[in-house]
């Protein structure tokens, strides 16, 4: 089956009790058991499985080509349980410009575990092969990286971890099954912030792991999940199965349109720089080319001047709404840096553009008044 027919049909059934085409949510917590104590429906308590969280994650593992997929309360806490299956004494290998919410995470909650990070330029293969070490058992590549949209060539840094029995975990948040499928460009799994595309209205926070191997490994994180209690919760998991439906034509729509804005962008005396693979000159756009099928609805672009100048463009902005995240049908603004917080590597005159589901038109001609008026 093509990519638009799995997410209409992956996960879905009729509801054998009424006919119902749309899953009814069960909220219930706990299922009836059989008189010998059996549990004959498959279901015993929610926190080990619920029918909601189950289309989920067979509707995400079936888009990814994956071989199981669970569903998490966020992205962030998918991206934990990765570090919780690791063993003390592992060392682990992240981009420099990890999501930046992950970085914490890296730096100071693993360290207190014995896990080491080694943080690198994942986008120069050199630097991560030298980096590597005999006890490296994770290799976390996120492409394209938010905010700087920098490209890591998957296949590559694939082929480097596996050299040494290290995993390749793949951070697809930003492009989506739908314009990039790490499992088939050798990594071993996949992570997303659901709570972006796959949700997809700005309504639902979750998060999703997929895995190429349903193997010791999986059952390890799936035993994390359950016994840990990280689970989603059955409204944001049929929130985000509403989503899916629609991915393909949305990230379609995000992607040409912010091809648009960042073509526009790119010919702008206020701009300085546009980062964006979709642009010829972006320094990751032929490996973003091999590997995506479009480029996506994020892109992010520095003004000319400083931090006020930003936030001066951003304040004059009428349909972009100042917001963090993104994903979402409304485009939004945001200035980075300050979100970010001290010690940030994002530039003071960056913004971001979560490019959403209006028309390319309104977008361009509302970031030309607010550039051409800003002082
Ligand atoms: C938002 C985001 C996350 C974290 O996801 P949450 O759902 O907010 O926990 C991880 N990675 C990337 C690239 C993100 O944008």
């Amino acid at each position: 089956m093509r990519l638009e027919t799995l997410a209409v049909h992956a996960g879905s059934r009729i509801d054998p009790a009424t006919g119902a085409v749309a899953m009814p949510i069960y909220l219930s917590t706990t299922f009836e058991r059989a008189a010998d104590g059996s549990y004959p429906r498959g279901y015993v308590y929610t926190r080990e499985g619920n029918p909601n969280r189950e289309a989920l994650e067979a509707a995400v593992a079936a888009l990814e080509g994956g071989a199981v997929a669970m569903a998490f309360a966020s992205g962030s806490a998918a991206a934990f349980a990765v570090l919780q299956a690791l063993a003390p004494g592992a060392h682990v290998l992240a981009p420099k410009d990890i999501y930046f919410g992950l970085a914490r995470l890296f730096r100071e909650i693993a360290a207190a575990w014995g896990i080491s990070v080694s943080f690198v330029d994942m986008t120069d293969p050199a630097e991560v092969e030298s980096a590597i070490r005999p006890e490296t058992r994770l290799i976390w590549v996120e492409t394209p990286s938010n905010p700087m949209l920098r490209i890591t060539d998957i296949p590559q840094i694939a082929a480097l971890a596996h050299r040494v029995g290290a995993l390749c975990f793949c951070d697809n948040t930003l492009a989506t099954p739908v314009l990039q499928r790490p499992l088939a460009l050798g990594a071993d799994g996949v992570v997303h912030s659901a709570t972006k595309y796959l949700g997809g209205h700005s309504d639902a926070m979750g998060g999703v792991m997929v895995l190429k191997e349903a193997d010791a490994f999986a059952r390890r994180l799936r035993e994390i999940q359950t016994a840990g209690g990280a689970i989603l919760s059955p409204f944001e998991s049929w929130l985000i199965l509403r989503g899916l439906r629609t991915l393909p034509y949305r990230m379609r729509a995000h992607s040409e349109n912010a091809m648009r804005v960042a073509a526009f962008l790119a010919q702008h005396p206020a701009v300085e720089a546009v980062h964006y693979p979709g642009l010829p000159d972006h320094p990751g756009h032929e490996v973003a080319a091999r590997q995506m099928s479009m480029f996506g609805g994020l892109l992010s672009f520095q003004v000319r001047g400083g931090r006020e100048t930003a936030f001066r463009v951003a304040e004059r902005t009428q349909l972009f709404i100042r917001a963090t995240s993104f994903g979402g049908a409304h485009s939004l603004i945001e200035h980075r840096a300050s979100i970010e917080g001290p010690g940030t590597a994002t530039p003071d005159n960056l913004l971001r553009l979560s490019i959403g589901l209006e028309h390319p038109d309104d977008l361009i001609e509302d970031l030309d008044q607010a550039l051409r008026t800003t002082p």
